[in-house]
């Protein structure tokens, strides 16, 4: 008879233990870091050739205003399934002599930890005429800019824009003559993308996708890159014109760190 109790207990208590695990499945892979480079991801240019690069993080050209931690080269990796669907949007406007240009992709999870040592050294202003003029840096981590964990590290996330082709002549970045990215076209550092409103990693309100102080051009092209991205897979961030990240990530949990060389 105590036996029998006992079974029940035993049962019940294994029961109890089954709920819990499927009420909380994912307390230990909410988020994991993984230090090498897994198979699924790809070399962009793999996949799409013709595809334009104008990746910051491995050159002056950024907030930080050196080459950021992990980016030993300018290759630029993402999963097969994000530079899958990224050759669909490039097939629809190459119609229109139009490409994407590419500013960043996956980001090692080092990177992201340089940006936040950067943002906390507030004696650092470096590169505040360009990227952060009308911000205070004590500002950056409350209001979102910077953050210890950017879903560029799990490998399905980009940064970009469009550019007719062939590609208007860009010139190089002179640290020396910085020019407030919220400025107008002809202001603002001369990209070569069609006008989207601001420069790429413009820490300003005009940044947001759909601010209304932008002119009906600038509206309308930002809507060309988001209509496109959107139709396959992609959804955009509200704060950043220039950053999506596909739907149907193939690890949505995975923070990856190892260097891009
Ligand atoms: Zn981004």
């Amino acid at each position: 008879m105590i036996e029998k109790y006992l079974k029940s207990y035993l049962f019940l208590f294994v029961q109890i233990l089954l709920i819990g695990s499927s009420i909380f499945p994912s307390c230990s892979s909410i988020s994991q870091t993984n230090f090498s480079a897994p198979n699924e991801f790809v070399e962009i240019t793999n996949v799409i050739p013709d595809i334009i690069l104008d990746l910051r993080y491995s050159t002056n050209h950024n907030f930080l205003g050196v080459p950021v931690d992990g980016y030993e080269t300018d290759k630029c990796l993402m999963t097969k399934e994000a530079a899958e669907a990224l050759l669909k949007v490039q097939e629809e406007l190459k119609k229109f002599s139009l490409s994407l240009k590419i500013y960043d992709a996956f980001r090692p999870q080092r990177a992201v930890d340089h940006f936040v040592r950067w943002a906390k050294d507030l004696n650092d202003t470096l590169t505040k005429k360009e990227f952060y003029p009308t911000v205070n840096k004590d500002r950056l981590f409350i209001d979102g800019y910077i953050a210890e964990k950017s879903g560029h590290s799990r490998g399905s996330t980009v940064d970009l824009t469009i550019v007719s082709i062939p590609p208007p002549f860009q010139p190089k970045f002179d640290i020396e003559k910085q020019c407030k990215c919220y400025e107008s076209a002809e202001k603002r550092f001369k990209d070569n993308s069609i006008d989207m409103g601001t420069g790429f990693d413009c820490f300003h309100p005009l940044s947001h996708t759909e601010n209304k102080e932008l002119s009906a051009q600038q509206r309308a092209n930002r809507m060309l890159l988001r209509t496109l991205m959107e139709k396959y897979g992609f959804r955009n961030l509200a704060e950043e014109w220039w950053h999506f990240t596909l739907r149907n990530e193939p690890f949505p949990n995975t923070y990856f760190d190892f260097e891009i060389r």
